[in-house]
């Protein structure tokens, strides 16, 4: 498999702060696609064991929420193959990361009916998967305010729920919350929007820089030290790509 892309830290691909792998390869050729370089299986650089390492490796950190599949198409066969060392790895080292993946297939037709009962491979992906945005993108459909999607037709789905009821469970406005924890990644996320409201403090790049140390975004108090354990850790964050 090779891939397009690694994003870190991304903050639009799915909830709080991910790290978000742009596989390489899509048969679907939609209209307008905006990613139409990763329609090439060979684009970009080759999957190793060293890129698994990577991304395990910045999914530790303590803010980061989880990782993102993105495409490309992830679930082309061979990249579903090419996959599921690495989220197998993310659910058995790092439980409670979250797995969000997009993709062009249908869940109904083609993921829970087909996928999930003819191949083992499919099967033991979809396992550890949490959330799926499934559909092509169409451009007759386009919107720009739905969260996670680029078109109506796309939903976002519960994964696990729609294994276990063998149909699909749609992921409805507010269910998020199950995804909120008291950890700091998610509070990051809000409070990486409250300063974008500030944007006097972007410096030419349109960046803004964030010292993970200084406070506890939920109440603006001094974090407590048990809060973080990976200290002193400074990033930037693109503020124009936030919502
Ligand atoms: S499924 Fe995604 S990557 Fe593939 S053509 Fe459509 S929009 Fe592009």
């Amino acid at each position: 498999m090779n891939y397009a892309d690694i994003k870190f830290p991304d903050i639009q691909d799915g909830e709080g702060i991910r790290v978000a792998l742009y596989v390489s390869g899509c048969h679907f050729h939609c209209k307008e696609c905006h990613n139409k370089e990763a329609w090439d299986f060979n684009f970009g650089k080759q999957f190793t064991n060293e890129t698994v390492e990577e991304i395990i490796n910045l999914l530790k950190k303590p803010y980061v929420q989880g990782l993102s599949l993105l495409g490309g198409e992830p679930l082309e066969p061979s990249n579903q193959e090419g996959l599921l060392p690495l989220v197998k790895r993310v659910k058995e080292e790092l439980p409670e990361k979250d797995i969000w993946c997009w993709t062009g297939y249908n869940f109904d037709t083609d993921i829970l009916n087909q996928m999930y009962t003819k191949s083992e491979i499919s099967k033991q992906l979809l396992q550890t998967i949490d959330i799926i945005v499934d559909g092509q993108f169409e451009i007759e459909h386009k919107v720009t305010d739905l969260a996670f999607r680029g078109s109506t037709n796309q939903r976002k789905i519960d994964v696990q729920k729609s294994l276990q009821k063998g149909e699909t469970v749609r992921l409805k406005f507010g269910d998020e919350n199950r995804y909120e924890t008291n950890q700091p990644k998610i509070m990051y996320f809000q409070e990486f929007k409250k300063i974008k409201k500030d944007l006097t403090k972007q410096d030419e790049n349109n960046t803004i820089s964030m010292n993970f140390n200084q406070i506890d975004p939920l109440n603006e108090n001094p974090i407590e030290p048990e809060r973080i354990t990976e200290r002193n850790v400074e990033e930037s964050i693109v503020a124009k790509s936030i919502d």
